[in-house]
């Protein structure tokens, strides 16, 4: 099996699993002041040391969850409890787990547009918070989205809401570990993160919060994470994150990169291909395109029973089939939106996978569409 589907969940890495195994070899509960407690505590403390690192910001204002899900929520919930007649500004390019918290927080909200290249049209943004008065603006933006890899103008529109004392919560749960993150340079005030993304194991994440930035606990308990998240750590998946991040590669996103447009050169010559965000700045791993005629359900089996596993460009969510707000809020046609397929390569990705890969499409696709492939090529 050739992995192509890293925006869903990245292989584990070796360094990962190392740490993790050691990790779980522990058994002890870090709050323990015992000498085997001290060793789970220390765990947790390198992992929240290695992720501070990377983003340029303080271990004190890191807190470990169970995933980028509950890393949104608590942001997004969190926040808006503590502040005054909040109103939150967000796009349906957000992840199910931002619009979701959005919604369980009760605040008002406005919609933002996206344009044709699948990133936020900063001049709404600028409009729509001109008109906000009394109510205190909260933006969340991803940093890159999951499907079409797009990396959003994230450190411009946070320049917008300090203008208007706002507050910005953004979702780097498909940057981190891919590109530079940097909280300081982003200008934001809470950044969700999650391990399986990038190689760690899935069920840990991570929340940043700006000193003085407004959040309010939602899981009560034991007083873990300084209370701000209670509940025993999963040590094992928080040393797992740490060891993970801390085993990218400078010169990894560069290699990804090359495997991504060596797909993309490939299919490109063969088949008239629509590949979307093509000329925005994206993920270096990210594909996403679209074959009219060759619905993207079909081409992800076409694909699995060829031994590569992508994803459908359409999100996929208990059996059903439900076209992507993503390319929908692009302004891609219903038709042209059903035929997407998402390849995501990574940290293991081969030349020899983009090859394969490449060539996998190509045969399902001349076999299910006669008259598709390029002629002359
Ligand atoms: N945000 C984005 C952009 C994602 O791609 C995902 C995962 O699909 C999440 C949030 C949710 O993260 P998790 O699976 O760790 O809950």
């Amino acid at each position: 099996m050739i992995y192509c589907d890293y925006n869903a969940t990245a292989p584990l890495r070796p360094e990962a699993l190392e740490a993790m195994l050691a990790a779980l070899d522990i058994g002890a509960n870090p709050s323990s002041v015992h000498s085997a407690g001290r060793a789970a505590r220390k765990c947790v403390e390198t992992a929240r040391a290695q992720l501070a690192q990377k983003i340029g910001a303080r271990g004190e204002d890191i807190v470990f969850t169970s995933g980028g899900t509950e890393a949104n929520a608590l942001a997004l919930i969190g926040a808006t409890r503590l502040i005054d007649n909040p109103v939150i500004l967000s796009s349906d390019i957000e992840h199910p787990a931002v619009k979701a918290a959005i919604e369980q927080s009760g605040a008002k909200r406005r919609y933002l547009r996206i344009d044709s290249n699948g990133r936020l049209d900063i001049s709404d943004l600028a409009a729509q918070l001109a008109e906000i008065e009394d109510e205190t603006p909260l933006l969340s933006i991803m940093l890159a989205n999951n499907e079409t890899g797009v990396i959003q103008p994230v450190a411009e529109a946070a320049a917008l809401l300090r203008e208007k004392n706002g507050l910005v919560h953004c979702d780097a749960v498909q940057a981190l570990g891919k590109i530079n993150v940097n909280a300081g340079l982003l200008g934001v005030d809470y950044l969700s993160f999650s391990a399986h993304k990038f190689g760690g194991p899935q069920g840990a994440g991570a929340l940043w919060f700006r000193v003085g930035a407004p959040l309010k606990p939602q899981q009560l308990g034991g007083g873990q994470e300084r209370s701000l998240r209670s509940g025993t750590e999963n040590i094992s998946g928080i040393a797992g994150f740490g060891a993970a991040l801390a085993a990218v590669s400078p010169d990894e996103a560069e290699h990804v990169a090359k495997v991504r447009d060596l797909f993309e050169s490939l299919v490109s010559e063969r088949l008239p291909v629509k590949i979307f965000g093509k000329t925005a700045l994206r993920l270096p791993g990210t594909s996403n395109l679209a074959l009219e005629g060759f619905r993207g359900e079909t081409q992800v089996m076409a694909m699995d029973l060829a031994g590569i596993a992508v994803s459908s460009g359409s999100a996929c969510s208990s059996g059903k089939v439900k076209r992507s707000d993503v390319l929908m809020a692009m302004g891609v046609s219903e038709d042209m939106a059903e035929c997407a397929i998402r390849v995501s390569f990574g940290w293991a990705s081969t030349l020899e996978d983009a090859e394969r890969a490449a060539k996998a499409l190509i045969t399902a696709a001349s076999r299910a569409v006669p008259g598709l492939l390029k002629e002359n090529a």
